[in-house]
């Protein structure tokens, strides 16, 4: 059954639609058949079933259906859980503009979430720290809540979260006058013992965890020295000639280095990364899906609920510290009964994880023996490591799209002037030549590549100079400075007065 076969109203249907979503998946398909009519569910499956979506989208429906405000909270165990879901949940409300999503979590101020509630928020995620501080603050009523979602239950209880559960249901609402959706990894005592206490009748809905017959994919390993393994994996390519492959990295450095020499080196690929935002993600998977990237480099939790069919090759270019990320790696390849091939680089720092692997898939994978790998061609070894670097979200944001309000905003003319580069023989950097005193605006630029320079200078020598440069005015405007440099201020840059009272300052002490 399609998405659009169900009776969704039309602006989910829209951000369905914008998530590229066409078929629900069997957890989606089962809470629907519960969650749609208003009845409660707890649900054991897996990170990666597309649980997430069958809680928003039931969410999102009734939100828009209902008359009167329906607000919703999502208690998950961490603040990354917690961002992952604001992230799926703006993308599936693409089509609800009037909807108002937060997060709250620890970790940071207070500021930026006190500002939400003021605003009002319709859909609360966070931690159970963070909420209960709001609620006891008043902040959020617990009793305004029409629906509760609680995500990967079983291991909030881990995290030792049981009682802060417990509190948060008993100062919401009875059972029977919200729904309330639990989703765990496993349906253990507690989680059935909570459901039990406070979920309404619950309907149950058991996903089985992904099950990979490791006996159809053809296994290998090398033992190679950590440097050589991108020389490894050039060969294993040329060798192979696979039509695609995922390839795993332990980190995300790792990752981005990868896939980097492999574009330098002539080869189509891209890296995934848990942070790359949900729609930059969706067009890096389908480009894979459709056949229009070959190889695609990808941490484990960047390739959660990555759905590639006839993928030829998975290569862990880090053996996994965890053996079941082992399985569930080489476990996409090899789908719908197809064979596939799986090859699995043993180095120095990771070969400490194959043992447990060994003993989990009952079986020595055989080992692959290569030629040397003196010949192969690998053009990124010059590459300087900076280029190859990971940059975090933030760092890969554009300067532009810091938020810009008043304070933030340089006049057009400042920033023409502070990037504007000197001409050379403007600014001869002796003392017997000093800047031309005419062309105002010129003149402030030639000075302070002047004091730039300057300062690069020892210390007596830069003294010397600027004796010679500004003479008694030196002492003078120290002396002086505050009603100028209040004048100044208006006038100038800020940045370059601020720059010049504390060189000045700072010379004037050291000569004391
Ligand atoms: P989750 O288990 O909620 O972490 O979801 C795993 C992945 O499956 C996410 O990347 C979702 O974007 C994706 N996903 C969820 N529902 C669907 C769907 N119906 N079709 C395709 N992908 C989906």
């Amino acid at each position: 059954m399609k998405f659009s076969e169900y009776n969704f109203h039309e602006k989910v249907l829209k951000g369905i639609e914008t998530a590229q979503f066409e078929e629900p998946m069997p957890v989606q398909e089962q809470v629907f058949a519960h969650s749609l009519q208003g009845r409660d569910v707890l649900v054991q499956s897996q990170t990666g079933s597309g649980k997430t979506a069958a809680f928003l989208i039931t969410y999102l429906d009734r939100f828009v259906r209902e008359e009167k405000p329906f607000k919703a909270l999502i208690i998950v165990p961490t603040r990354e859980l917690a961002d992952q879901i604001e992230d799926d949940a703006r993308l599936l409300a693409s089509g609800i503009p009037d909807i108002r999503i937060a997060t709250f979590f620890g970790g940071m101020g207070y500021q930026k979430q006190d500002k939400a509630v003021t605003l009002g928020v319709d859909l609360f995620i966070g931690t159970p720290g963070r909420l209960i501080d709001f609620q006891s603050s008043k902040k959020i009523d617990f009793t305004s809540l029409d629906m509760v979602i609680i995500d990967e239950a079983d291991r909030l209880f881990d995290m030792g979260f049981y009682p802060d559960i417990k509190k948060m249901l008993s100062r919401m609402r009875p059972a029977a006058e919200r729904q309330t959706m639990l989703f765990s990894a496993t349906l253990s005592t507690r989680v059935r013992h909570l459901a039990w206490e406070y979920m309404s009748n619950p309907a149950t809905v058991e996903i089985e965890a992904e099950r990979v017959t490791v006996e159809d994919i053809k296994q290998g390993i090398y033992h190679v020295p950590k440097d050589e393994k991108f020389k490894l994996l050039l060969h294993v390519i040329n060798q192979r000639n696979p039509e695609n492959a995922l390839i795993f990295t332990n980190t995300r450095h790792r990752a981005v280095e990868v896939a980097k020499r492999l574009q330098i080196n002539g080869y189509q690929s891209q890296f995934l990364m848990g942070d790359l935002p949900q729609r930059k993600r969706l067009k890096i998977i389908n480009s894979m899906k459709e056949g229009k990237l070959r190889f695609l480099v990808a941490t484990d939790v960047a390739a959660r609920g990555l759905h590639i069919n006839d993928l030829s090759l998975v290569v862990n270019y880090d053996i996994p510290e965890d053996y079941e990320n082992y399985v569930h790696r080489i476990g996409r390849t090899a789908r719908a009964g197809k064979s596939g091939a799986a090859v699995s680089f043993a180095c120095e720092q990771f070969v400490y994880g194959l043992e447990a692997i060994e003993n989990f898939i009952k079986m020595k994978i055989p080992v692959e023996w290569q030629d040397s790998l003196e010949d192969v061609d690998d053009k990124s070894t010059d590459v300087p490591a900076g280029e190859l670097k990971y940059r975090t979200q933030q760092e890969r944001r554009p300067s532009s799209r810091q938020p810009r309000g008043p304070r933030n905003r340089k006049p057009k003319e400042q920033e023409k002037r502070v990037r504007q580069k000197p001409k050379k023989k403007d600014h001869p950097v002796t003392p017997d030549a000093p800047a031309p005193k005419s062309r105002k605006p010129q003149r402030q630029t030639v000075r302070q590549h002047e004091e730039s320079s300057i300062q690069a200078l020892p210390l007596e020598q830069r003294i010397a100079i600027y004796k010679e440069k500004y003479g008694s005015s030196l002492e003078k405007r120290s002396e002086e400075a505050k009603p100028k440099q209040q004048k100044n201020t208006e006038a100038e840059p800020v940045q370059k007065s601020r720059k010049g009272r504390g060189l000045f300052s700072r010379l004037f002490r050291k000569e004391q």
